[in-house]
């Protein structure tokens, strides 16, 4: 059965695995199952060719470039087809490495399969992409939606004027960076997908163990078959079974927030020249995105414990109620989003931790690293890591061919770890004071004083607000140029480009910045802000 090719514009109704024969293995196979039953379950995810000549060329490419390993290369096994997961196999095929995916449910994504809605692939995450198959790169973008060309930023929940508007177009178009586009996660993974290669992917395969015998890894499936590699990388997310074989069981940190995310059919009167907004509010807060096709996503944080459910149709009821008294751009998104549309799931975080790996196994993704959405970076984080993996392999590949030894594994998942552990550690902290900057953030005098209350209704603006709008106005874009740009100087083989050159030219003020594109340069000078 075909399936569908699925856009931001047209939101996922199909998911996009199907059966197919049993597949040939690039992993190597020690045990096989006896039974029909047990072979059923072996299936591939065929990604089928889309109506575009350059999805096609993509699918193509993909298959040339599989069709042979170069011999001696380590062979790759990999727990989870999530972004990570795909990311890692595509860069690592595209050196010409064996990889076989072992995915639990390709189309399930997390579980949560067409409603996990879109995902901000941010200038860093495109970059990395770039630098790993230009045409994948290419494709993400002609199929996401541009927002880091508009105004982002923060917003009073209640009164809906601007606290702080971040400018993401600047830090990418200096460094030469693709700028952020939003995109359907069900339509990444299916590029993701298909350039792989069904024959990398097997579905319904789920990892639950491994053994490492110094020279060989072997990953244990559930239905029993047993899988040899030369690594193992655990990309099986946040409640990896890798990583509690690893370094065993551990709890999850429960961010203290549970999120609603919805789509609807909605465009915001402004959507011109917003991209994103994040609603501020105490102990509660909203964000709302453009993700193209006249459809805006959002997600509502509210600070409660976890394990809360929702009476049968009473998402939309709840949120309503949560968000009485919030201005317009709040309330009128909540009222055009379906009951259905709404799903509810509790926030979740990995601190990172030291060791990241032992042996012939590492960890990749929210398996080791697992964020709060805050920042909009986890699967971006994924998308890093998987190019950098790729790279410390080939660079012990290289170091092999040279000094004709064996290819060190063992020390290419080292380096890899050791690139990754602290940008990834910074960006998780800063995910997290994300959060604690909008539980703490108190419009009005009043707000969380209890008995003294009645203050808010003079709208005295809350010192806190005050100061913390100097901190972040000082520290915004140089985070912002860092975590977009800080990991640009270590990808090989892309162009410098922000991919806005279609735009011969595009003017827009943020915040006493005027950005002119002309030509394919750009200029940044001083203006007065006309928002
Ligand atoms: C509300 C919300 C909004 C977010 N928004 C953004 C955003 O805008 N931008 C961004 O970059 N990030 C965002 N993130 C984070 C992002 O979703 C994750 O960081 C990203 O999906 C991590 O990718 P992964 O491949 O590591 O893990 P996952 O996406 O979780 O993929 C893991 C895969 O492994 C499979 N699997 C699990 N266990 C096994 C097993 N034992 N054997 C085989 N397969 C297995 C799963 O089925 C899944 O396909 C958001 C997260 C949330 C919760």
């Amino acid at each position: 059965m075909p399936m569908a090719l699925l856009s931001a514009t047209s939101p996922a109704k199909t998911l996009f695995c199907h059966e197919e024969q049993y597949p040939a293995q690039s992993g190597l196979l020690l045990s096989v199952p006896q039974s029909r039953k047990q072979r059923a379950r072996a299936r591939l995810v065929a990604a089928m060719r889309p109506a575009g000549a350059a999805a096609t060329e993509t699918a193509s490419t993909a298959a040339a470039s599989s069709s042979g390993g170069t011999k001696g290369k380590p062979r790759v096994l990999v727990a989870g087809g999530g972004i990570g997961g795909l990311v890692l196999a595509l860069a690592a095929r595209r050196k010409g490495y064996d990889v076989t995916v072992f995915e639990r449910d390709i189309s399930a994504v997390r579980g949560e399969g067409q409603y996990r809605g879109p995902i901000q692939i941010q200038s860093n995450a495109l970059a990395a992409l770039e630098a790993i198959d230009m045409s994948v790169a290419e494709e993400v973008m002609r199929e996401g939606c541009v927002t880091g060309d508009r105004i982002n930023g923060l917003v009073d929940g209640i009164s809906g004027s601007w606290y702080i508007k971040f400018d993401t177009f600047t830090p990418a178009a200096d460094r030469g960076l693709p700028v952020t586009r939003v995109i359907s996660r069900m339509t990444l993974q299916q590029i993701l997908a298909r350039a792989v290669g069904d024959d990398a992917i097997m579905n319904d395969c789920h990892v639950v163990d491994f053994t490492d015998d110094g020279n060989k890894v072997t990953a244990i499936l559930e239905d029993g078959r047993k899988f040899e590699g030369d690594l193992l990388v655990g990309a099986d997310g946040i409640w990896s079974k890798v990583r509690k074989s690893l370094f065993g069981e551990t709890d999850a940190s429960y961010s203290e927030y549970t999120c609603y995310t919805g789509i609807a059919d909605f465009v915001p009167p402004d959507i011109d020249t917003v991209g994103y907004r994040v609603f501020l509010g105490h102990k509660q807060y909203f964000v709302s995105s453009d993700v193209g096709g006249g459809k805006m996503q959002w997600y509502a944080f509210h600070k409660e414990p976890a394990g809360g459910t929702d009476p049968e149709n009473g998402k939309k009821k709840r949120l309503l109620e949560i968000f009485s008294g919030w201005c317009d751009n709040v309330i009128d998104l909540l009222n055009a989003t379906e009951e259905e549309a709404i799903l509810r799931r509790d926030i979740y975080d990995r601190p990172p931790t030291i060791n990241w790996g032992k042996g012939r196994v590492t960890l990749l993704g929210d398996s080791v690293h697992a964020m709060q959405p805050n920042l909009g970076q986890g699967g971006c984080m994924a998308i890093e890591d998987g190019y950098q993996l790729a790279v410390e392999l080939e660079k012990a590949w290289e170091e092999s061919v040279k000094s004709r030894t064996p290819v060190d594994v063992i020390s290419s998942l080292r380096s890899y770890e050791k690139e990754r552990k602290l940008r990834v550690a910074i960006i998780h902290g800063l995910a997290r004071m994300a959060a604690i900057m909008a539980t703490t953030y108190r419009p009005y005098l009043g707000v969380g004083l209890g008995p003294l209350s009645f203050l808010t209704k003079l709208r005295i603006p809350h010192p806190g607000r005050v100061g913390g709008r100097f901190f972040i106005k000082v520290g915004m874009p140089l985070m912002l140029s860092w975590i977009l740009g800080g990991n640009s100087s270590k990808l090989e083989g892309r162009p410098l480009s922000c991919r806005l050159s279609d735009k011969r030219q595009a003017t827009s003020l943020v915040d006493g910045f005027r950005m002119t594109m002309h030509w394919n340069k750009l200029w940044v000078e001083s203006g007065t802000s006309s928002l």
